[in-house]
């Protein structure tokens, strides 16, 4: 029996969830229908409560709802309890929550970017559901620092506390300190914007990373035109969703031909 799966947000027109797990389903062969919800602001229960009545079985989650969806899940993984939010919901008698995406974005780094993270100086741009979502498994990989900056510097403070060993700077304040990774972590993108960072920071040998997908964002131009490595989030995208698919399947799909196709379209 075909078994349903979406992806919930606002907005999620634009999001290729449906199509990644189209083509995790069809080389796993497994039958499942993937589709997308927009939750009304103040409507991600009630969304959720209606996909389960009719017998939905999972769900991604993304912006705005990924820490609504922690509070509103039953039992969640200890990744996701780090993170107090969740971005993959498993659906039965009772809701369960698992976060991917930090585990994702290490795969991306390590897997399809060669980056070591083992050492590492890494900065952290944001402080919403993506920055919680990766700040415990950057650390858990290795990095040797994490530095977390965010418009709202009270919510990036808030959120070093949650990962031991991370540091919360205004952007002002990251003036002369060298990273050899810098991920945005931020919607700015979306607004065609980029975080306000010190002249400096963007300099060749560092990996600029944006969790935005699918168009250059000002942060990777301007990292480009500073001559470091520029890399979008579309391997984070691939990354987490088949570490849900396998959740939800116990099939761990393979990502490099999703991705290369992807990143051809
Ligand atoms: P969110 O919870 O709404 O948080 C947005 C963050 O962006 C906040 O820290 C906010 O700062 C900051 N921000 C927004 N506009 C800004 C601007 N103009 N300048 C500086 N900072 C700005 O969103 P989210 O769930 O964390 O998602 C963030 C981005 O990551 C989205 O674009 C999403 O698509 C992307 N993402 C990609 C993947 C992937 O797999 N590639 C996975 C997860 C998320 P304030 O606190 O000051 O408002």
């Amino acid at each position: 029996m075909t078994e349903r799966y979406a992806v919930i947000g606002r907005p999620v027109s634009h999001s290729k969830s449906p199509w990644i797990h189209a083509e995790f389903a069809r080389a796993c062969r497994q039958d499942i229908e993937y589709g997308r919800i927009e939750a009304e602001a103040g409507g991600f229960a009630e969304a959720v409560g209606a996909f389960r009545s009719a017998g939905g079985r999972g769900l991604n989650v993304t912006l705005p709802f990924k820490e609504e969806a922690f509070r509103y899940c039953a039992q969640a993984t200890e990744r996701a309890r780090g993170a107090g939010a969740v971005n993959t919901l498993l659906c039965a008698a009772e809701c369960s929550g698992d976060n991917t995406d930090g585990l994702g974005l290490v795969r991306d780094l390590a897997g399809n970017l060669d980056f070591e993270l083992r050492g590492a100086r890494v900065l952290l741009m944001g402080a919403g559901g993506a920055a919680r979502g990766v700040g415990g498994a950057l650390l858990e990989a290795g990095a040797a620092a994490l530095v977390i900056a965010n418009r709202t510097e009270s919510k990036a403070a808030a959120l070093a506390e949650r990962f031991p060993g991370a540091k919360a700077r205004s952007y002002a304040a990251l003036e002369g300190e060298v990273f050899d990774l810098a991920i945005n972590a931020t919607s700015a993108g979306l607004a065609g914007e980029a975080p306000k960072l010190p002249g400096g920071l963007l300099r060749k040998g560092l990996l600029a990373y944006d969790m935005v997908y699918g168009r250059d964002t000002p942060f990777l131009a301007a990292a480009r035109a500073a001559g470091a490595r520029a890399c979008d989030g579309t391997g984070m995208l691939v990354e987490q969703a088949a570490e849900s698919f396998f959740l939800w399947r116990g099939v761990r799909p393979d990502t490099r031909p999703v991705l290369a196709r992807l990143r051809a379209a």
